[in-house]
């Protein structure tokens, strides 16, 4: 019996691009024989859009934005949405969020795949949650002990009251240069590196745009090391890789646009460094109650400190991106990839019940 799996795609998110590219890529990677896709497209509006089945590879993303005719409520429409259309009543096996940022990748979709009963890929309500939210993310890292840049957070009501003791605070608590970021997303989107306080009051304004809160990180100069973490309860950590940005730092541009960031797999690190690394890796996944899967960001610094930067609970998922090419090397094709975390899904699923 095929796997009758549900590919949930796009989103109401800055990254909403990238969520394409990374179904169409899933889509083209599933051995037929084994599994049924069912297209489930969110487009910018949030609308829920279920496509048709799909019996063969799609050749581009166009043909993956379908169009709505209504505007019907996600939970509406969840039922009927999860269902196969082949026979009535008949759900999903298992539901493959391909989603990215706010309203994906931060618990919202999970919950309601969690009512819905349905297994899914990838992590669940809690750690989605705390994992897209920088400021909480960063204030559990330190509860667990791991190293990690000084950090202050405000909200826009905050700022917007006092402004000025804020960019002191700042100045006299980080200094420049610092990174101002929303604290609710990803794919580097509304992030400024700031070096004096013109640039500073700039950020803050460009990161409002995206959050009402913001966490503004002391800047290190320091390399730039990813591992990916797969598993439920027993967690394995790959290799470890290297971002080599051309630029000033890894931007959205940078991601997804120049194509000119090199990405070095393995890193060339010490073993010492590659431990150290891989533990801090387990210990973030275990500090979030993590699932499935999560891409691990470090900066290592010139006298050999490791510092987490963040987790992302749905990384970058094309062939291309990081944490495919972090399984690849470690010997997991992307294939096998998806089929593993399918497998997670399920398990994790059947423990619960
Ligand atoms: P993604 O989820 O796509 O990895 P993101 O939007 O969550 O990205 P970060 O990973 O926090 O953003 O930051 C993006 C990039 O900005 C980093 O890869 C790094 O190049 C740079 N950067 C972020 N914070 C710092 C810092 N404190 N010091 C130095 N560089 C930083
Ligand atoms: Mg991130
Ligand atoms: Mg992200
Ligand atoms: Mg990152």
């Amino acid at each position: 019996m095929k796997t009758k799996l549900g590919l949930l795609y796009g989103g109401k998110s800055a990254e909403h691009k990238v969520s394409l590219q990374t179904a169409l890529a899933v889509i083209r990677a599933l051995d037929l024989e084994k599994f049924e896709i069912h297209p489930i497209y969110i487009n910018v509006e949030g609308q829920w859009v279920k496509g048709p089945q799909l019996n063969a590879p799609v050749q581009n993303v166009q043909a993956l934005e379908f169009s709505a005719s209504t505007q019907v409520s996600p939970l509406a429409l969840a039922p009927s949405l999860f269902q196969t259309e082949k026979q009535e009543k008949e759900s999903l096996d298992v539901i493959f969020p391909l989603l990215h940022g706010p309203n994906g990748e931060d618990g919202t979709v999970q919950g309601l795949l969690e009512l819905l009963n349905l297994p899914y890929v990838g992590n669940g309500v809690l750690a989605s949650a705390a994992g897209m939210d920088k400021v909480i993310m960063k204030n559990i890292f330190a509860q667990a002990g791991l190293a990690q840049v000084n950090y202050v957070a405000f909200t826009k009501s905050e700022w917007e009251i006092t402004k000025v003791e804020i960019y002191k605070k700042v100045e006299e608590e980080l200094g420049y240069p610092c990174f101002v970021k929303p604290a609710n997303l990803g794919s580097s989107v509304g992030i400024s590196k700031c070096r004096n306080l013109s640039e500073l009051e700039a950020a803050f304004a460009e990161a409002f745009q995206y959050d009402r809160k913001v966490i503004i990180e002391e800047g290190v100069t320091a390399r730039e090391i990813e591992v990916g973490v797969l598993g439920n309860d027993h967690p394995e950590c790959s290799v470890a890789g290297e971002i080599v940005p051309k630029k000033d730092f890894y931007d959205y541009k940078a991601k997804y646009e120049d194509g000119e960031t090199a990405l070095m797999i393995p890193a060339d690190i010490s073993e010492d460094e590659y431990r150290e690394i891989k533990e801090s890796a387990i210990r973030a996944f275990k500090a979030l109650d993590c699932s499935g899967l999560v891409r691990a960001d470090f900066f290592l610094t010139k006298d050999g400190k490791v510092l987490i930067n963040e987790v992302n609970t749905m990384p970058g998922f094309t062939p291309f991106s990081m944490f495919p090419l972090l399984w690849k090397e470690t010997g997991v094709e992307y294939p096998k990839l998806i089929e593993r975390l399918v497998n997670l899904a399920i398990e994790r699923h059947t423990e619960k019940q």
